[in-house]
């Protein structure tokens, strides 16, 4: 989560700072008007913290979203590589009787 308020110039939304889990807890902290600045075009502004919403923070939902896919990746590739260990065991197998039939095979007495 993160705080923010529109610029009435612009429009565009600015990060508000600090941020607070409730509006009763910004009150306490800046009180019921904030001065602010538009990082913009640089306005300053008198709002009433009424006027400050919060909003979903995406970069931390994309962060965590990326975090994710990594691990994903890893614990696949990791449980691929395992995966394909396992199957590799009777290959594995069938190559070594392979070579002891033929060792045995290969092997012939003279006969007398
Ligand atoms: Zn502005």
């Amino acid at each position: 989560m993160k705080l923010e308020f529109t610029c009435s110039q612009c429009k565009i939304q600015n990060k508000f700072k600090p941020v607070t889990a409730t509006r009763g807890e910004l009150q306490m902290k800046v009180g019921d008007e904030v001065q602010v600045t538009c990082n913009y075009c640089s306005k300053e502004d008198k709002k009433h913290i009424n006027r400050i919403d919060a909003v979903v923070d995406n970069r931390k939902i994309l962060f965590a979203l990326i975090i994710s896919a990594v691990v994903a990746v890893i614990l696949l590739s990791f449980y691929g590589l395992i995966a394909l260990a396992v199957i590799s065991i009777p290959l594995l197998i069938w190559i070594q009787e392979g070579k002891s039939t033929n060792h045995f095979n290969s092997y012939k007495i003279r006969r007398k």
